[in-house]
């Protein structure tokens, strides 16, 4: 049934500059923004601003010294219409209820824009994982895998590694839920190592679809990328394999960073040479001062005049505050929502594209998605597949929102909501509701 485009209820205008303060409100702000631009039924959007379900679990393990200590863990489950609950676990102290439902929305967007059949959750245990053993970890793991396995499972909810979660925890998951079910079932959980079932190239595809849309968001403004500067914030997983790969395809990478500060220059860092955050914690800054090279604030790196900026660290580094003094022409999110609502109002209206984390970053559940079709037909793909296949989905992707952007004149963010939301909402519409 279609309907007149959706009005922003009272509270949220399109261009509120106010800050949301929680990763729900961004998120709901972010659908009723989409919905603004399509024709769907609104009882569809009233249904996605809320999850599913979220389950709550208390998780009591025994600690080394031998005391009990318990932690709360949480599943939130948005939206399952496309096919099975899809997102990662964290670990950490902040983890809430309202996070991991903001999050797991996000998920469903991301794996709706990717066309991933698939749809999206988050979980996490409110806990400080840099303050268990490694013996604590895993039996919090085992545990917390028992309280929420009525919940998930290959065609249910396919968890993943996220913050303070790494393959190993994912191994013990896995381990756990097929013990209790008696036979093994690699396909309940992805990000695990590939010698029980794990995919090759899963651990750098978030870098690697960063790269790619990098470089076609180059392209589109006709810029190659043997002529393109590049800004990275972050040197972990997602920025050290985003920075290497651009810098292989021809750009120059001006400028990256760890948490203590970045380097510069302007001929070009040897970023291949220099640890990422995985093979030695905070090197960036280290290797400066090795090599004598320019070092700046992280700020400052956010600053650059370059083509392309990635923040590629953590959230919300690009805010009212300093969105103003960004003098990158695109910006490409290699983090979780780096840039926050009212920053990217003002880079909108400044004409920098901002290419959002739901595409840019979306190669980490996009081989997620392969590593559980390897599970389901118990057959491992070559690292070369996985590749070849991860580029032919990103650029449909890439291409589908490209679309969007030029029939309705919208931003890059806002095009690729509507993507994602016009699946979602058709398949809510073709299924109907039950009963
Ligand atoms: P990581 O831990 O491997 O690396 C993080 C890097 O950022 C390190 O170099 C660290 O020193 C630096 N850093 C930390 N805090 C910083 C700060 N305040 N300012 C500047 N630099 C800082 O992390 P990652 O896996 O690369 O993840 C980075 C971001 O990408 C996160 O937002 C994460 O949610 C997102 N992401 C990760 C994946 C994945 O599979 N790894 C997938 C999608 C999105």
């Amino acid at each position: 049934m279609a309907s007149e485009p959706n009005a922003l209820p009272p509270e949220t205008t399109a261009n509120d500059s106010a800050e949301p303060e929680t990763a729900l409100e961004t998120a709901r702000r972010q659908l009723a923004r989409a919905a603004t631009h399509l024709e769907i039924d609104p009882n569809v959007v009233e249904r996605l601003e809320s999850p599913a379900k979220v389950h709550e679990v208390s998780v009591p393990i025994e600690r080394d010294d031998g005391s009990v200590a318990t932690f709360t863990g949480y599943r939130a489950q948005h939206d399952s219409v496309r096919g099975p609950y899809k997102g990662g676990l964290r670990y950490h102290p902040d983890v809430t209820r309202d996070e991991c439902v903001g999050l797991a929305m996000w998920m469903t967007w991301k794996c709706a824009v990717m066309d991933i059949p698939f749809g999206g959750a988050k979980g996490g245990i409110v806990v400080d994982p840099k303050a268990l053993s490694e013996d604590e970890k895993e039996r919090l793991t085992r545990r917390f895998t028992q309280e929420i396995r009525d919940v998930i499972g290959p065609t249910t909810d396919i968890p993943a590694p996220d913050m303070g979660t790494d393959p190993q925890t994912m191994a013990w998951l896995m381990d756990a839920y097929s013990m209790q079910a008696g036979e093994t079932i690699p396909g309940v959980v992805t990000g695990k190592p590939p010698i029980v079932g794990g995919s090759e190239g899963r651990e750098e595809a978030p870098g690697r679809s960063v790269a790619i849309i990098a470089r076609e968001a180059c392209e589109y403004r006709g810029l190659g990328l043997e002529d393109a500067t590049v800004a990275v914030q972050g040197f972990g997983s997602v920025g050290a394999n985003a920075a290497r790969l651009l810098e292989e395809w021809g750009a120059t990478i001006v400028a990256i960073s760890d948490v203590n500060g970045a380097i510069y220059d302007s001929n070009g860092l040897d970023v291949a040479s220099i640890p990422s955050h995985d093979e030695e914690p905070e090197a960036v800054t280290r290797v400066a001062e090795e090599r004598d090279l320019e070092t700046i604030a992280n700020e400052a790196l956010l600053e650059l005049d370059v083509d392309v900026l990635v923040p590629a660290a953590v959230g919300n580094v690009i805010t009212e505050d300093n969105a103003k003094a960004i003098a990158a022409d695109i910006v490409v999110e290699g983090a979780n929502g780096p840039t926050t609502f009212a920053a990217d109002t003002i880079l909108d209206e400044r004409g920098i594209d901002v290419i959002p984390d739901i595409l840019a970053n979306a190669g980490g559940v996009t081989v997620s998605y392969f590593e559980w079709l390897q599970d389901i037909n118990r057959r491992a793909w070559s690292l070369e597949q996985v590749n070849a296949e991860l580029e032919s989905e990103m650029i449909d992707a890439w291409n589908d929102v490209r679309t969007e952007v030029e029939d309705r004149d919208i931003s890059w963010r806002d095009a690729a909501y509507v993507v994602a939301l016009k699946r979602v909402a058709a398949a809510h519409e073709a299924r109907g509701l039950w009963p």
